[in-house]
């Protein structure tokens, strides 16, 4: 598609902010910008000051229409990171956004440098769009940045509430069995246990923030003009053909990783969505590594450990006697800093490196990694899928547990890790999976999910045309 200045079509994105949100949205806006979309993304002022931090003095180079705004988020100034506590964030999205947006959106339709807009597109946990893009009279899109499963666990909870389900009756049921009981009321979900599903329904409390929040949420997603997933058929087939029974206008568009890696997508621009600095020496050291023999480990950008469960892992890792990256934010460990003994670092010097953040996706892709132990995000797991890597899954929260699942039992292309597992839980494992032949198998199984996404993703490709159809049937579409 071309497009004169005037007549660009011009999207504007509003993840929710956190750094697993914003990643599949900017993905998105890279995409529409190479159909020759002109980009608004509008970060958080909190956000955008980290984003720019973390590209160092003189890095962004922004694109004349690929464009940065930001809204406050409404919170109160913190010392530490503002993003940790959701259930503030959540209550301030619903109540101090909408308004800051409406004045952008003005301030961007009067500009004399910028198009119109002609579209919004919101993570599908942001709804405060919904309302602007009707009273403008423009489509919004609304994009799950989790499997298409995970979402429809959460637009069930009513479901659940109303059949008594949930709130769960008293804390024992947190350990009794109870989450193990099968839930049939969720068409697509086949013998999903209660703790396959989100876990914000481990809930004993009748009016818990996050349930309540999720349920509206839920109420609001029908009146968006479409729903879009960062995933592919052949990889959620049960939960993508049962979705339309709900939300007739669906789109699977990924997954985004392969996508962006296919030509004529790879002229993309190069800038990232991270909003820590990449240690970017990883891939040197990886440099020096045989093939297939680095166990990656990376909890992602929320996930937290006692020091008790770090170390556990620490000295998993330096039993197995592989080499590991070891990827520890400086928040990863509750109520303090991360101490490793001098046992441990002289044990391991010769077989690993520890760093705060790295560029996970070329690290992913380097030919060195054997095993990626994760936390099971979405995009984590899609990314592991997307380079044939086959998973360790230590779920820790969230939409984690349905992310599990997904790759112990069904795609069977990892193993799962107990929450409180031991050292020589972790030595065993890890072993199996870099060397055994339950190791082997899963590797191939991974490939071969590899292989399937490129082919959603390349022209002709099942999610490639879904993406054009949903260019044209609702983004392009005047309402
Ligand atoms: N990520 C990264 N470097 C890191 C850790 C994470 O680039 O050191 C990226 C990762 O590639 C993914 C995102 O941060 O795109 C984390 O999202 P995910 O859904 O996996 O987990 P979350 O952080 O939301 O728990």
């Amino acid at each position: 598609m071309s497009y004169t200045a005037e007549t660009k079509p011009h999207a504007v994105f509003t993840p929710y902010p956190l750094q697993g949100h914003i990643n599949p949205l900017f993905k998105l806006a890279k995409l529409l910008y190479l159909k020759g979309f002109h980009i608004t993304f509008v970060h958080t002022e909190y956000n955008y000051r980290r984003f720019l931090k973390s590209k160092g003095p003189d890095a962004l180079d922004e694109l004349p229409d690929f464009r940065f705004e930001t809204i406050p988020d409404g919170l109160p100034p913190s010392d530490g990171d503002v993003s940790q506590d959701i259930p503030s964030l959540c209550d301030s999205l619903r109540k101090n956004f909408l308004q800051p947006f409406r004045d952008l959106l003005a301030r961007l339709n009067r500009s004399a440098t910028t198009p119109p807009v002609t579209c919004l597109v919101s993570d599908c946990f942001v709804t405060f769009p919904i309302q602007a893009a009707h009273e403008l009279g423009i489509p919004v899109l609304l994009l799950s940045p989790l499997s298409a499963a995970a979402f429809w666990g959460f637009m069930h909870y009513r479901t659940l509430v109303d059949r008594g389900i949930i709130p769960l009756k008293e804390e024992s049921y947190l350990t009794n069995g109870y989450l193990d009981t099968k839930v049939d009321c969720i068409p697509g979900l086949q013998n999903y246990r209660l703790k396959d599903l989100p876990d914000f329904l481990r809930t004993t409390d009748p009016n818990d923030f996050m349930l309540h929040f999720f349920i509206e949420v839920a109420e609001k997603v029908p009146s968006a003009s479409a729903v879009a997933f960062n995933t592919f058929h052949e990889l959620e087939r049960d939960a993508i053909n049962a979705l339309p029974s709900m939300f007739p206008s669906l789109y699977s568009i990924g997954p985004f990783p392969s996508f962006l890696d296919q030509s004529p997508h790879k002229q993309v621009p190069s800038l990232g969505s991270n909003l820590w600095k990449e240690d970017t020496g990883c891939l040197d050291w990886l440099e020096s590594k045989e093939p297939r023999s680095v166990v990656y480990v990376n909890f992602g950008s929320i996930t937290v450990m006692s020091a008790e469960q770090l170390l556990e892992f620490a000295w998993g890792l330096a039993n197995s006697k592989k080499p590991f990256l070891w990827i520890i934010r400086p928040d990863l460990v509750i109520g303090g800093s991360v101490i490793l003994s001098s046992e441990f670092v002289n044990e391991t010097r010769d077989r690993s490196l520890i760093a705060s953040w790295c560029p996970q996706e070329q690290v992913l892709n380097h030919p060195s990694i054997g095993v990626f132990l994760t936390h099971c995000g979405w995009n984590s797991t899609t990314e592991s899928i997307c380079a044939g890597v086959p998973m360790l899954c230590w779920p820790f929260f969230a939409d984690q547990p349905t992310n599990c699942r997904y790759i112990c039992n069904e795609w069977e292309i990892g193993m799962e890790i107990d929450t409180n597992a031991k050292r020589e839980d972790l030595e065993k494992l890890v072993n199996e999976l870099m060397v055994g032949e339950k190791g082997k198998k899963m590797g191939q199984k991974t490939m071969e999910l590899k292989k399937k996404a490129e082919e959603e993703t390349r022209p002709g490709g099942g999610s490639y045309m879904n993406l054009d159809k949903l260019i044209k049937e609702v983004l392009l579409k005047q309402t």
